[in-house]
């Protein structure tokens, strides 16, 4: 969503936190996430009565609870699904989800694709540990095979998949990542794609210090690399290039992809103006057109 479309405020970061205590544990990624979240909203000046903040269940899925903003803590992997309905119900309001990896491409697989197709207007971030922190340690689809989880003690029998180039697979029109440990980088990806006008998604490693003893935050330092200044951001095939990694094991940071592309709601609205603006509009008058 466009932030210069959005009523200004002036508000530190910490403005921006509700009082509700944060109740991840220490050490957990998490709360890098969360304080990029606050940086990059105060750094935009957004008031947070022209934000819905959207999640679905998880430990990542309790953001919107630390936040000052319209909230939604919908059902488990049904935050994209709920976000869209309210996106295009207010297209005027900034819409963001904040999930994690279980409830995003496990649970809410589904609905991932067509939030990325449709290029609803909205930011998708995903908190991603590869396992299910809330429900005490389940693999995930982005689990590594070496990581013992309870549901796998003898480790994982199918490789871990890869969200970047899901995304760009499916046309979403922002995609970036970094990790939890650099929290200026995050900030700056997060406020990119508040920016950006379409689905943005931004792929945030995030260390769980409870049940996830193999993805550590060093050995997220050790995976991570800076994508070159010169990347050409709007070049599909090069951006697949780099999320496919770099052949040595590691992965990229970064904006990896932004173009500008028609919105679903505009989409939408031009369909209204065809049959004569929105007060005439009569959708069983349509219907029955079609009606043998
Ligand atoms: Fe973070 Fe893991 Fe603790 Fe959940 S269980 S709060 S993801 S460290
Ligand atoms: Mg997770």
């Amino acid at each position: 969503m466009s932030v210069a479309a959005l009523h200004k405020k002036e508000m530190a970061p910490k403005e921006y936190k509700s009082d509700v205590s944060v109740v991840w544990c220490p050490g957990c990624g998490h709360h890098g996430i969360l304080n990029a979240i606050l940086r990059a909203v105060s750094e935009l000046g957004v008031d947070p009565t022209n934000m819905v903040s959207v999640s679905g269940i998880g430990c990542s899925s309790r953001t919107p609870y630390f936040m000052q903003s319209y909230k939604m803590h919908t059902l488990h992997g049904r935050a994209g699904a709920v976000a869209s309905g309210v996106q295009l119900a207010r297209p005027d309001q900034m819409v963001v989800v904040t999930g994690g990896d279980g409830d995003g491409f496990a649970i809410g697989g589904g609905h991932m694709p067509h939030m990325a197709r449709r290029n609803i207007n909205m930011t998708y971030i995903l908190f991603d540990n590869g396992i299910y922190g809330l429900t005490k340690g389940q693999y995930s689809p982005t689990s590594r095979r070496e990581l013992k989880a309870y549901t796998t003690p003898y480790g994982g029998p199918d490789d871990p998949m890869n969200p970047l180039l899901y995304m760009l697979t499916y046309g979403a029109t922002y995609v970036a990542q970094a990790f939890a440990g650099k929290p200026k980088v995050c900030a700056d990806l997060i406020k990119g794609a508040l920016e950006h006008k379409g689905f943005s998604y931004v792929n945030i490693y995030s260390q769980c210090v409870t049940y996830n003893n193999i993805d550590t935050i060093q050995y997220y330092r050790d995976l991570m690399r800076e994508i070159p200044a010169d990347h050409d951001t709007t070049d599909l095939g090069k951006a697949m290039d780099l999320a496919r990694g770099d052949g040595e094991g590691h992965r990229p940071m970064g904006l990896l992809y932004q173009v500008q592309q028609e919105t679903m709601d505009e989409r939408l609205a031009s369909i209204v103006k065809l049959v004569g603006g929105s007060k005439d509009y009569d959708q069983n008058k349509i219907i029955n057109q079609f009606r043998p």
